[in-house]
């Protein structure tokens, strides 16, 4: 495998060499828990679990963390509108977070950490970057000191001397310089805090993810993820407390930015006013026809925001999930392992055979090139067209039904990290069923280590009995619903 990543960082493309043989570190910025999330910050959700799942399918053991900032002035200001607590208002857009993304069928993180279940490993990095001089205390505040870190800029490509000339906003009276940022915030009356070397307060943003991601992923891991808004000064300054602090060259090696959803031309934000929630989209669209608009384009580019833009995507994931059920229904149900070597005697089924078996090879380079899904979902529907046109010619038994078997778990592994296609079955959720599915199969692998013969093909029957065939094969055990 060859993948190729635009590393924010260098500014340009890099192959991927993962830093930890045994495993793949991966943070993404998770949400500030105020408010049900729009749809522009879905993207990232979808975006980075989709090259997360990827990985994973490419045989990467991917450790996958997102953090839950669930202390911030924003949720502050919201629970004192409300007259309840800040963990009041944490927790119900937490609960609501979960419930959205899992409509949009992102697979949950391995770990969420919250940022005020870190106040400790929060305090250890600040107490360290003041010992080094990196910090410095004032009146109840901790500062970074930018001029104490020679690489400050480096991703955003800001330089500190422009930055400290260039800032218009009034100067900090308690800031060395200008572009030195909070680490540690002095309590105020009434608000949430919590006990430090520097007085009562509670952390700056920047210094969870820092914290989080280190305590999760080790001192450098291979990826980290955000919106572009987030590369200054976000990232930045989580680059230079985590650097200083541990005195590690590399924290995260590989920087990955999404592009912003624009609506009319606009960035689209909550202070502008000019947004849509998740939990609105998805009452109006399917989530297969959502994930394809975002996927339609490129992770780093900008998106419209549109209706007809939806409405198209609509439309193109109801044509794929429309075939996928059609090959699905040719499939006998007691399939026959697909074998290459039987279709030598049709020049019909040797051409259509060599046609996918290239395109999916295009697909896969497109995939691993920077995660290129609008060339990924090209060939997809150049293959969707591909195999239209073998079923309208008329399939019978044997190896012309085979090799559709062939086929559809082609498709099955590309919907693996795309969940575009609906598989919603009696109305029961493929992606949730998938989480269940992939547990039931761990159990039974396990019982077949332990020679447990008999649990295990009891396990088997009692699926099949309720509707769900697995089946085995030499890349592992995969499942679907029985006719
Ligand atoms: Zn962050």
């Amino acid at each position: 495998m060859s993948l190729k990543i635009f590393n924010t960082l260098s500014g340009k493309k890099e192959k991927f060499v993962p830093i930890n043989p045994d495993y793949t570190g991966f943070y993404v910025c998770g949400p500030t828990v105020y408010d049900y999330f729009h749809i522009g910050n879905a993207r990232p959700f979808i975006i980075f679990d989709v090259i997360r799942r990827f990985l994973i399918s490419r045989g990467y053991n991917v450790r996958y963390v997102m953090n839950l900032t669930d202390i911030d002035d924003k949720i502050i200001n919201r629970a004192k509108d409300e007259g309840v607590t800040s963990k009041e208002i944490a927790d119900r857009y937490i609960n609501a977070f979960f419930e959205d993304i899992q409509k949009l069928g992102v697979r949950p993180a391995d770990v969420y950490p919250r940022a005020t279940d870190h106040i400790e490993e929060i305090i250890g990095i600040i107490s360290s970057l003041v010992e080094k001089g990196a910090a410095y205390p004032t009146a109840g505040d901790v500062f970074y000191d930018v001029s104490q870190f020679e690489e400050y800029g480096r991703l955003s490509k800001k330089k500190v001397e422009d930055l400290q000339a260039g800032k218009r906003v009034a100067v900090d009276e308690l800031k060395k310089n200008p572009a030195d940022f909070v680490l540690w915030k002095k309590a105020k009356q009434g608000e949430p805090s919590w006990p430090s070397p520097w007085g009562n307060g509670r952390p700056g943003w920047h210094i969870e993810c820092s914290a989080m991601s280190m305590k999760f992923l080790g001192q450098s891991f291979d990826f980290h993820g955000g919106g572009q808004d987030l590369i200054f000064p976000h990232h930045e300054n989580e680059i230079a407390q985590s650097c200083a602090s541990t005195g590690c060259d590399v924290f995260a090696k590989y920087w990955l930015h999404n592009g912003f959803l624009d609506m009319k031309g606009e960035k689209m934000s909550k202070s502008l006013g000019n947004f849509i929630t998740a939990r609105e989209l998805m009452e109006l669209y399917p989530t297969a026809a959502i994930r394809l608009f975002f996927l339609q384009k490129h992770y780093r580019g900008p998106i419209d925001f549109s209706e007809e833009g939806l409405n198209a995507a609509r439309t193109t994931a109801e044509r794929l999930s429309l075939t996928y059920k059609k090959l699905m229904d040719l499939i006998p149900e007691n399939r026959e392992e697909f074998n290459a070597e039987n279709i030598k005697n049709s020049k019909r089924l040797e051409e259509f055979y060599e046609r996918i078996e290239s395109l999916d090879g295009e697909l896969i380079a497109s995939m691993e090139d920077d995660f290129n899904t609008p060339a990924v979902i090209g060939k997809l529907f150049d293959m969707v067209r591909e195999v239209n046109k073998y079923i309208d010619d008329g399939v019978a038994d044997g190896p012309e039904k085979d090799i559709l078997s062939w086929v559809q778990m082609k498709f099955d592994g590309y919907d693996r990290f795309l969940g575009i296609i609906d598989k919603t079955r009696d109305g029961i959720d493929f992606e949730r069923m998938d989480n269940v599915m992939q547990t039931v199969i761990k159990l039974r692998h396990s019982l077949r280590k332990e020679k447990n013969w008999v649990l295990a093909d009891q396990l088997r029957d009692d699926l099949t009995e309720a509707g769900i065939l697995l089946e085995d094969s030499a890349s592992g055990t995969t499942w679907r619903w029985r006719k």
